[in-house]
C-alpha cells in the first residue's frame, strides 16, 4: 500500500511589513493568511496558503479555515498519494469559490506529490502539462530565476518620486504606481514618478477598479498624451463589468490589463470573447489551482494575450507557488511577484528569495519550504515545529 495522506493543519498568520501596503481599494500594514500544511503517512509535507483579501476575493482567514478543515481536508485524509490528481479535481469540486481555501491545498498537495517525486514544483508542474518535459536535458531551458515588479503604495506625487527613487536604488527596474484614488491628480502622480527615475524604467499602472468607464478613458488618454512611457495599465475598472473594460479598451492605445475580472476560466473565455483585455494577471488565490493557473497561461497566450502572474499580499508560500508556475509556463511580461519582498521578516524557511528584483527559485524538491515560523506576528493558533 501507498502512502497516504494522513493530516491536514491550519494556521493563521499575521505578517507585519516594513513598508504599508495602499491600494485604490485598501490600506494594510500586515500580511494576513491562512497556512495550510498537508502531510502524508510517510512524514513527507507540503505548504500551501489561503491570504486574506476582504476587497478582492471576499475571503477572510475564519472562512478559509472553515472551508479547509471542515470540507476539503475530508476529502484528502486517507487517500493514496498517487491519487492526488482525482483528490484535487474533488477539491475544486467540493465547494464553490473559495479559490484562496482551495489553492492553498492544491499547493500543498502538489508539494507533497513533487517532493515525493523528487521534482521542483516548478518541474513537477511542466511535467504535469507536458508529460516527459521535466526530464533531464543538460540544458535547461526554464527559469529558475524570475524577475518582478515593486509596488509603489498608493500616495501623493511627493510621496511616489520618493518612494520610486528609493525602489530602484533597491534594484527594481520595473515600477508598478497604484492609480485609481483620485482621477483627477492620477497623471500628476506617474509624471511624478517618471520625473523621479528618469526614461530606462519600465512603469505600470494599477487602477484596482478605482475608476469608472468613463473616468478610465480620460486619465488614460491623459497618460498617453503626456508621452510617459507607460507600459500597461492593470484593471482600470470594477473587475464584474468585463463589457466596461472592453469598452474602455477600444477607446485607448495603452495595453490593458485584466486582474480583478480574472477569476475561473470562465472568466478568461468572457474576457476573450468580448475583447477586453490585451493581457491577463493570473493569481492562485484568484484561480483556485496550481493547475488551473497554469492552463490560464496556456489558453491565454493561444489566443494572443500577454501573460503575468501576480499574487495577493501573500507570503513566500504563496509567492513560492506562482513563481513555479511563472517558471513552468513562461510569461510574457515582468511577474508581479513582490507580496513576500514586503514582509519585514520572512517567516518562511527556504524557498524562494529575493536578491533584488530577482526572484531565485529553490533547487530542492517541491517548494523548498523547510518550515513555517508561525510564532512571527500575532498568530492565532501557530503550527508545531
Ligand atoms: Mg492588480
Amino acid at each position: 500500500m501507498g502512502s497516504r495522506f494522513a493530516s491536514v493543519e491550519c494556521a493563521r498568520l499575521s505578517v507585519p511589513l516594513h513598508t504599508p501596503f495602499v491600494t485604490a481599494l485598501r490600506r494594510t500594514t500586515t500580511t494576513d493568511t491562512l497556512v495550510v500544511r498537508v502531510s502524508d503517512t510517510e512524514g513527507t509535507t507540503g505548504w500551501g496558503e489561503a491570504p486574506q483579501v476582504w476587497q478582492v476575493t471576499g475571503e477572510s482567514l475564519a472562512g478559509a479555515a472553515a472551508c479547509v478543515e471542515e470540507i476539503l481536508a475530508p476529502i484528502l485524509i486517507g487517500r493514496d498519494v498517487d491519487e492526488w490528481a482525482p483528490v484535487l479535481a474533488s477539491v475544486q469540486r467540493a465547494v464553490a469559490r473559495n479559490f484562496g481555501a482551495k489553492a492553498a491545498v492544491d499547493t500543498a498537495v502538489r508539494d507533497v506529490v513533487a517532493r515525493r517525486c523528487g521534482l521542483t514544483l516548478s518541474a513537477f508542474l511542466r511535467n504535469e502539462a507536458t508529460p516527459g518535459a521535466a526530464a533531464p536535458t543538460g540544458g535547461d531551458a526554464y527559469p529558475t530565476v524570475l524577475r518582478t515588479d515593486v509596488t509603489l503604495s498608493a500616495g501623493g506625487p511627493d510621496h511616489l518620486a520618493a518612494a520610486a527613487v528609493q525602489r530602484v536604488a533597491d534594484g527594481f527596474s520595473t515600477l508598478k504606481v497604484k492609480v485609481g484614488t483620485d482621477a483627477d491628480s492620477d497623471v500628476a502622480r506617474v509624471q511624478a514618478v517618471r520625473d523621479a527615475v528618469g526614461p530606462d524604467v519600465t512603469i505600470r499602472l494599477d487602477a484596482n477598479q478605482g475608476w469608472t468607464p468613463d473616468e478610465a478613458v480620460t486619465v488614460i488618454r491623459a497618460v498617453e498624451d503626456a508621452d510617459l512611457g507607460v507600459e500597461l495599465v492593470e484593471q482600470p475598472v470594477r473587475g464584474e463589468d468585463v463589457e466596461g473594460l472592453a469598452w474602455v479598451r477600444s477607446r485607448v492605445g495603452l495595453s490593458i490589463m485584466a486582474d480583478e475580472a480574472l477569476f475561473s476560466l470562465v472568466d478568461l473565455e468572457r474576457i476573450l470573447r468580448l475583447d477586453a483585455a490585451d493581457l491577463v494577471n493570473v493569481k492562485l488565490a484568484k484561480c483556485g489551482s496550481l493547475g488551473i493557473a497554469v492552463e490560464q497561461l496556456r489558453r491565454g497566450e493561444a489566443a494572443g494575450l500577454g501573460t503575468m502572474v501576480g499574487s495577493m499580499m501573500e507570503t513566500a508560500i504563496g509567492v513560492g507557488a506562482a513563481a513555479a508556475v511563472a517558471a513552468a509556463h513562461p510569461t510574457s511580461v515582468v511577474n508581479d511577484l513582490d507580496a513576500a519582498w514586503w514582509a519585514a521578516r520572512s517567516p518562511v524557511v527556504g524557498g524562494v528569495r529575493y536578491d533584488g528584483e530577482r526572484l531565485v527559485l529553490p533547487d530542492q524538491p517541491g517548494s523548498g519550504i523547510e518550515a513555517v515560523q508561525a510564532t512571527i506576528g500575532a498568530p492565532v493558533d501557530p503550527l508545531g515545529p
